[in-house]
């Protein structure tokens, strides 16, 4: 089975390369299938499009907890005219780190993206920092809900809570080059059946691709350093982390 970027942006339209050169340059490298995820009402619109028009791409859709003022609805609409194409619904969650949105209105709307997610038995891609204690509450007012937290960098108490409500943990390049100790052990120790791989391209650039534009090809870097971490074969870190994506999002 071939790699699985689970999380990037090579839809959006400043993204700097071309989604053709991108797609062929994944394959090379072992990397089968991508999610493009949404982060507002156009891009959302823009990565529904990219699904439509090229194979190896699924499209995710939502308002990031940046955005959170408008386009709820559009998500909505969308997720019902063009459910065919989409495997997820998000980014959504709440971000109390940059606070671009008032809290109260990044509740409000993660609350009604979770509503369509419900309605149309979609999975969530879950984007939370430093909002855990106001997270937990709105999700489990929900039912039936799974999903991934993306990009993760909480601790090792709230990651188990994730695991406890049945979620999957998202990585990306953070985990080849963060010195913080505390989440070494984390990423070297999280069970591997609740792992996804993702690249968040054009973010955050693995080792040793540093200083250069992310893209879904350099999963593939984030599937060796978890091998290394872990003592074990590149293959079981493909394989597994897969077949997880494949589960969540039938792919
Ligand atoms: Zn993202």
């Amino acid at each position: 089975m071939g790699l699985v970027d689970t999380h990037c942006h090579i839809h959006e339209s400043d993204y700097p390369f071309k989604i053709d050169d991108v797609i062929v340059r994944a394959a090379d490298a072992g990397v089968e299938k991508m999610i493009c995820v949404g982060t507002d009402e156009t891009s959302s619109i823009d990565a529904v499009a990219a699904a439509k028009k090229y194979q190896p791409l699924y499209a995710s859709i939502g308002v990031h907890p940046h955005e959170a003022k408008d386009g709820v609805d559009s998500i909505a609409h969308l997720a019902k005219v063009d459910r065919a194409a989409i495997v997820a619904i998000g980014e959504i969650g709440l971000d109390y780190f940059y606070t671009h949105s008032p809290r109260e209105a990044q509740i409000a709307a993660l609350e009604a993206q979770l509503q369509v997610a419900v309605d149309h038995q979609l999975p969530v891609i879950f984007h939370v920092r430093e909002a855990f204690d106001d997270f937990w509450p709105v999700f489990e007012n929900f039912h039936g809900l799974r999903g991934v937290l993306h990009s993760f960098t909480g601790t090792q108490k709230e990651i188990e809570t994730g695991f406890a409500h049945g979620l999957y943990v998202g990585v990306n390049g953070i985990s080849t080059f963060t010195k913080d100790k505390a989440q070494q052990q984390l990423f070297a120790s999280m069970p591997l059946e609740r792992v996804l791989l993702e690249t968040d391209a054009p973010f955050l650039t693995p080792v040793p691709k540093r200083g250069t534009v992310n893209e879904p090809a350099f999963v593939r870097y984030i599937a060796d350093h978890h091998a290394t971490i872990r003592g074990i074969s590149v293959n079981e870190v493909m394989s597994t982390t897969s077949a997880n994506a494949t589960a969540l999002f039938a792919l």
